[in-house]
C-alpha cells in the first residue's frame, strides 16, 4: 500500500504478541447470561440443552482452529487451550481472543435453534467475553484446569441445593440463600439427602464436572501408526516428517466429549497425546 501522510497512526498500535513456549489459556464467557437464561426459560440449576449447545459450538470451534488441543467447559464459560508451540497470528494475543470469541459466538447463534426449536433469539443476542492467559509449565496448565473444575464442583454443588431448597421445599430465593450462609459441602450433601432423598453423587457426570473435548487421536490414528508417546521418559528424536505426520494426524483426529475428572493424574496419563 501507498505510504500516506496518515500512515503514522500505526506507530499507536501496541505489541501483544503472547510469551513463548507457553501453554495459551483463552477462557470466554457469557455476558449477562444470568438474565439471558432467565429470559429463555432455562431449567434451573442445569439446563442440559443449554450445555449442549455450548458444547456444540465449542466443538465446531475446536475443528476449525487446529491450534486448539483441549477445552473444558461449565456454566456460560469455555476454556480453551493452544498448544505451547502454537504460531497462529503469531501468537498475538488479540487476535487469538477475538477469532476464538467470534467463532464460538457464529456457532452458538447458529446451531441455537437445534437446540431450542421453540425459542427464537432475539436482542440482546447471546454474546461473549474473552481473555488470553500464558501458563509457563504443564503443571500451571494443570492446575489451571484443576482451578476450573473445581469451581465446577463447588457452584453446582450449591446451585443443587439451593434448587432443590427453591423447587422442593418451596423456599424464597433469599430464604434459600440465608440457609445456605456459612454451609461446609458436607451441609449441603446432608440438605440434599435428608429433606430431599437426593444423593449428590448420583447427579449427572456432566453437571459435577463439566465438559472436556479433545482431539480422540487414539480413534482416529489406529490405522495411523501413532507416536509411541506411551514411551514417555525415554527421549527419542522425532524426524521433522514424523513430527509433520503426527500433528496432521492429531489435527484430523475428531473431538470428543467426556466429564470426567482432571484433577487427578489418571486422565492425563491415560491420555498423553493431549500435552505432547
Ligand atoms: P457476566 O456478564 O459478568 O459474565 P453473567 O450473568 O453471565 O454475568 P456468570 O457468573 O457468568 O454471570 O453466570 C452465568 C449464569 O448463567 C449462571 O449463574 C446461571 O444463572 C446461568 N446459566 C448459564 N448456563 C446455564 C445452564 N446451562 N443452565 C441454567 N443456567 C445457566
Ligand atoms: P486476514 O484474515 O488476515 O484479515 P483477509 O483476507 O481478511 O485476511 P484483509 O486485509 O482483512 O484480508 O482484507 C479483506 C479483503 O476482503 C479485501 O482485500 C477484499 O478482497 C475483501 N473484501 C472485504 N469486503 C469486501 C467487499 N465489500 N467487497 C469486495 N471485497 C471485499
Ligand atoms: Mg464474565
Ligand atoms: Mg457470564
Ligand atoms: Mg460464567
Ligand atoms: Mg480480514
Ligand atoms: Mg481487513
Amino acid at each position: 500500500m501507498a505510504n500516506s501522510m496518515y500512515e503514522y497512526v500505526r506507530l499507536f498500535e501496541q505489541p501483544d504478541v503472547l510469551l513463548p513456549n507457553t501453554w495459551i489459556v483463552v477462557r470466554i464467557d457469557g455476558r449477562g447470561f444470568h438474565k439471558f437464561s432467565a429470559k429463555h426459560e432455562f431449567e434451573k440449576p442445569n439446563d442440559r440443552r443449554a450445555l449442549d449447545l455450548m458444547n456444540a459450538a465449542a466443538v465446531s470451534t475446536m475443528t476449525e482452529i487446529y491450534d486448539i488441543v483441549l477445552a473444558y467447559g461449565i456454566s456460560d464459560e469455555y476454556s480453551f487451550v493452544l498448544h505451547k508451540n502454537c504460531t497462529l497470528f503469531e501468537r498475538r494475543s488479540c487476535k487469538l481472543v477475538t477469532t476464538i470469541v467470534s467463532t464460538f459466538t457464529a456457532y452458538y447463534i447458529q446451531l441455537w435453534s437445534t437446540f431450542f426449536p421453540t425459542k427464537t433469539l432475539s436482542a440482546p443476542l447471546p454474546t461473549f467475553d474473552g481473555r488470553a492467559v500464558c501458563y509457563p509449565s504443564d503443571q500451571n496448565l494443570r492446575d489451571y484446569m484443576s482451578w476450573r473444575q473445581v469451581d465446577c464442583h463447588i457452584n453446582n454443588l450449591y446451585n443443587t441445593t439451593f434448587w432443590a431448597l427453591v423447587q422442593k421445599g418451596g423456599m424464597s430465593a433469599g430464604d434459600a440463600t440465608q440457609a445456605l450462609s456459612g454451609t461446609l459441602s458436607s451441609d449441603k450433601n446432608e440438605i440434599l439427602w435428608s429433606k430431599y432423598g437426593i444423593n449428590y453423587n448420583n447427579e449427572s457426570e456432566m453437571f459435577k464436572k463439566g465438559s472436556i473435548l479433545y482431539r480422540d487421536f487414539e480413534l482416529a490414528s489406529e490405522s495411523q501408526d501413532p507416536p509411541t508417546t506411551e514411551d514417555a521418559g525415554v527421549e527419542k528424536p522425532v524426524s521433522k516428517t514424523a513430527a509433520t505426520r503426527d500433528r496432521k494426524a492429531k489435527t484430523k483426529a475428531g473431538v470428543t466429549i467426556q466429564y470426567v475428572d482432571m484433577i487427578q493424574s489418571l486422565f492425563w496419563d491415560l491420555r498423553p497425546w493431549i500435552l505432547s
